[in-house]
């Protein structure tokens, strides 16, 4: 083919990108595209921050094209408008991009399909983002048996990582860089993350440690690639070469990995789950959504200490621990009775990694309505704080108007001059059993 149209959407890098390197294989030019969608944008309406990172990570992928002769052509719009100007003005043969498989992104996708369809240009999906796609096994509501079955594909499968293209031609057009569209955004610089963090932390992080200090609050314990692995700015193959050279392939680790990929599963299988609870029996239930209680978490002031250090760490970092994210999720959706949706609401307002799939589908799960077997979980903050952070040193790190008081006072919430909590763990516990077993 003469001209293709590459569009990056959650595969930010030039490494391991299996839709790049095909469309770099089958055409003599390449037009490297990314677009701001402005209705994606406005609906994620997260802290400036964020949209900061997103950024520094286009400039990245940016410097990256010019290495190679290329560029980044960037626009500030809805995708199809952007196609439609794009496929009158270039000419292109095709476009190729790497296949959504989230509720928001597949709709994308659709429509450029369809207007590619009407103006007679091709268009080509490939599978970049997950080990197993959905299409290849067969549908598992439950975690254990789906492990399995993945297992099972990922070890008859090819993982091997391809490196970047040697040779990206991109034709000189007058089309908007990144630097033109940023214009009309507002983001802030993230001081916290930048994408050159990635490739770091893959080499660095010991997968070793992970078994021991995966739900250790007060020890960086966890690999922090959930970041990466949502823009794109490492392949999962990537991560996945790296934790086989220390670990089996039924480790915890691949587990987790793999628990990234159930949820996309399941998304493709029941795509209602987006709104709609999974288990028929959970829907419906009366949820009480008190507006204090609403503010209360937001704003760090449950009078649950692990609770407020875990949303301040949200809040200032935008990124929270996993262990952080099962209490806070259980209190909200079990101690409160707060609807999950408002939980999911409050996590795609300020997570970095956030994913609408697995965000929606650890939501649900958190709160027993969702792909899981066990009828109730429900978890006691108090004695999650006590087994996963038994120094106080995670609390004390994001709530330090706690430093004076000592550990044990914080676990028994003696503490004269912080925020009442907002009720009493074991009266709710009764108040849940009535609501989800009426
Ligand atoms: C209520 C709730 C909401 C969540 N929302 C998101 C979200 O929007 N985006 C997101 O990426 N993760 C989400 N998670 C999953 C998990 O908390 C994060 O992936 C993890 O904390 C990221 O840190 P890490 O990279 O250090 O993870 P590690 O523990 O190092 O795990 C490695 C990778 O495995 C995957 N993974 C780990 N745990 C899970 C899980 N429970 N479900 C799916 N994938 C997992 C991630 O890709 C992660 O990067 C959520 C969990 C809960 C309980």
């Amino acid at each position: 083919m003469n001209r293709i149209i590459f569009w990056f959407k959650r595969d930010l890098r030039l490494e391991d990108n299996r839709g790049l390197r095909q469309a770099a294989a089958e055409a003599v030019e390449i037009v490297p595209v990314f677009i701001l969608d402005k209705g994606l944008l406005a609906k994620l309406d997260g802290p400036g921050s964020r949209t900061g990172f997103l950024i520094s990570a286009l400039d990245r992928l940016d410097r990256k094209l010019r290495e190679k002769s290329s560029r980044l052509f960037c626009f500030y719009d809805a995708p199809e408008n952007v196609f439609d100007r794009l496929i009158s003005e270039l000419r292109p043969e095709a476009i190729f991009t790497n296949r959504s498989y989230s509720w928001t992104g597949e709709k994308t996708q659709q429509r450029v399909e369809k207007l590619c369809r009407r103006r007679g240009v091709g268009f080509k999906d490939f599978n970049d983002s997950l080990l197993v796609p959905p299409e290849k096994i067969a549908a598992r509501k439950v975690y254990g048996p789906f492990f399995r079955l993945w297992l099972s594909a990922l070890n008859s499968g090819d993982f091997s990582v391809e490196p970047a293209p040697e040779r990206l031609a991109t034709p000189s057009l007058r089309l908007p860089s990144l630097s033109d569209s940023v214009r009309q955004l507002r983001p802030e610089v993230n001081r916290r993350w930048s994408p050159d963090y990635a490739l770091k932390r893959l080499k660095e992080y010991d997968f070793r440690r992970y078994d021991r200090d995966r739900n250790r609050l007060d020890v960086d314990g966890t690999s922090r690639l959930s970041v990466a692995l949502r823009f794109g700015l490492v392949s999962v193959r990537q991560v996945l070469q790296q934790v086989l050279k220390k670990l089996p392939a039924d480790s915890q680790f691949v587990k987790e990995l793999a628990w990234r990929e159930f949820w996309y599963h399941i998304r493709y299988h029941f795509p209602w789950t987006e709104k709609l609870e999974f288990q028929e029996k959970r829907r419906g239930l009366e949820w009480f959504n008190r507006e204090e209680d609403i503010r209360a978490v937001e704003e760090a002031r449950t009078g649950y200490p692990v609770i407020d250090a875990a949303i301040r760490q949200l809040r200032q970092e935008g990124w929270m621990h996993n262990r952080a994210r099962l209490i806070v999720a259980s209190f909200l959706t079990k101690d409160l009775l707060i609807d999950w949706r408002i939980g999911e609401g409050l996590f795609r307002k300020y997570l970095l990694d956030y994913d609408e799939v697995v965000n929606v589908g650890n939501w649900q799960w958190s709160a027993s309505v969702g792909a899981d077997p066990r009828p109730l979980r429900v978890f006691n903050p108090q004695l999650q704080a006590e087994k996963y952070d038994p120094q106080c040193r995670y609390i004390k790190r994001y709530l330090p108007e706690l430093k004076k008081f000592a550990c044990r006072q914080i676990q028994a919430l003696d503490l004269p001059g912080y925020h009442q909590p907002l009720l009493d763990h074991r009266s709710a516990t009764i108040r849940l059993r009535q609501v989800y077993f009426k």
